[in-house]
């Protein structure tokens, strides 16, 4: 029998390696690896699983690529064509874990060749939804779910009727600042907001759990893959992260799914799906667990989630702006230019600004993405200096 073909976008990044881990057990053909700018992580990657090619999206990283792949007969390729093409070569399955809109063109270029995509990537379906949705079904691809809660609604949803369904719950671990106080949360540092206590992950989704806009981008993201309305999506905070997401049906029933918080394991489920594959992640242990506890998340502390809630009611372009905005602060909070509580503050007065751009198309959205990055940009810079 062929081994499946595999393509990985964002090899390099926390969920590209878990992936990579699961593909070091055997069994598969990879195509293509896809990072950033990291070559030499990417060549070591690459040389392991044995890719065919190997691409850097920044050009200026292609030679140090090339260097460190001198002799092993992988290809090297740079620049963000290159990504296309490689994410448009034919494959079975596809990873996509670029971090931020900047993953759209590749997941879409994915999800127009067929086959079947594992999407990590949630930012894309949060600016770009109804387009990546109808790539999907044009070209009849699978779009798998990855990100844990949507991962465990996926499989906590099988075979149910929509109209069956009641709502969905997102758990979220509360991040490093579960119990911090205003005070403690303005002065939070980047480090602070990167320690997760639970996940280990990389640095700008780790800032979305701190402040809570990884939950609100996830309920966008639940609300495009799932046949529920933005007031059948809860959110509760559950600090033990075994369960990772519910389906409530109308008969009162509530499915869930539980494990470790590995990702390993919603990966292999993707990788595997419809089938199981072994996975050597920690077994969770209830009995050493003991107690598992959820709360009502505190949206006075977290503003994140009602912004969320608002730019998925009001649709358009508002989540692709709210999207924008909040990539901008971050990385400018991850370079110190920014206090923490100022990103949902500079999201808030970006939203304002632009969410009434339309956006029927791919071009409307990147516009207003870039519009949104240019709003974000002046006014963190005008925030700073008060
Ligand atoms: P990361 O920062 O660890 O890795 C990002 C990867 O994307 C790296 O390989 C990097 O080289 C590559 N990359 C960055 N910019 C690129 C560009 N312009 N072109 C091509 N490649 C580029 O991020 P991560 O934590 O692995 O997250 C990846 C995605 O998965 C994000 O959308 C995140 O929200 C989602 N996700 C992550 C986790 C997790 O546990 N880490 C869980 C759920 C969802
Ligand atoms: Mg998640």
């Amino acid at each position: 029998m062929a081994l499946r073909t595999i393509t990985v976008l964002g090899a390099t990044g926390s969920i590209g390696r878990s992936t990579a881990a699961l593909l070091e057990g055997g069994g598969y053909a990879v195509e293509a690896l896809v990072a950033g700018r990291d070559a030499v992580a990417l060549a070591a990657q690459a040389r392991t699983l044995r890719a065919k090619l190997a691409v850097v999206a920044d050009e200026a990283a292609l030679p140090a690529l090339r260097d460190a792949l001198a002799g092993s007969g992988i290809e090297a390729a740079g620049g963000e064509n290159a990504v296309l093409e490689a994410a448009a070569r034919p494959v079975d399955w596809t990873m996509a874990a670029i971090v931020g809109a900047a993953g759209l063109a590749s997941t879409l270029a994915a999800l127009k060749r067929g086959g079947t995509l594992a999407l990590a990537n949630k930012e894309s379906l949060v600016c770009a939804g109804p387009i990546v949705l109808e790539a999907a079904r044009a070209s009849g691809a699978t779009l798998l779910p990855v990100d844990s809660e949507h991962n465990a609604i996926f499989q906590a949803m099988v075979g149910a009727a929509p109209d069956a369904i009641e709502k969905i719950v997102l758990t979220a671990s509360g991040g490093p600042f579960r119990n911090a106080s205003l005070a403690e949360m303005r002065a939070a540092t980047p480090e602070a907001a990167v320690k997760h206590p639970v996940w280990s992950m990389g640095a700008k989704i780790s800032v979305d759990s701190a402040s809570m806009f990884n939950k609100g981008l996830e309920m966008i993201e639940a609300a495009r893959l799932f046949p529920v309305t933005p007031d059948q999506i809860e959110v509760l905070i559950h600090p033990q992260s075994a369960v990772h997401g519910l389906v409530q049906y109308r008969d009162g029933s509530i499915l869930a799914q539980l494990g470790s918080p590995d990702m390993r394991t919603p990966i292999a489920h993707t990788l595997a799906w419809p089938a199981r594959m072994d996975v050597a992640v920690p077994r969770l242990d209830l009995a050493a667990l003991a107690r598992l506890e959820f709360f009502a998340p505190d949206t006075i502390r977290f503003p994140a989630l009602r912004l969320c809630r608002e730019a998925l009611v009001a649709g358009g372009a508002a989540p692709c702006v709210l999207n924008a905005a909040n990539e901008v602060a971050v990385a400018l909070f991850l370079a110190r230019k920014l206090g923490f509580l100022d990103i949902a503050a500079v999201v808030e007065e970006t939203l304002t600004e632009l969410s009434h751009l339309p956006v029927p198309d791919l071009p409307s959205v990147l516009a207003a993405d870039a519009a949104a990055r240019e709003s974000a940009t002046r006014i963190a810079a005008r925030r700073a200096a008060a």
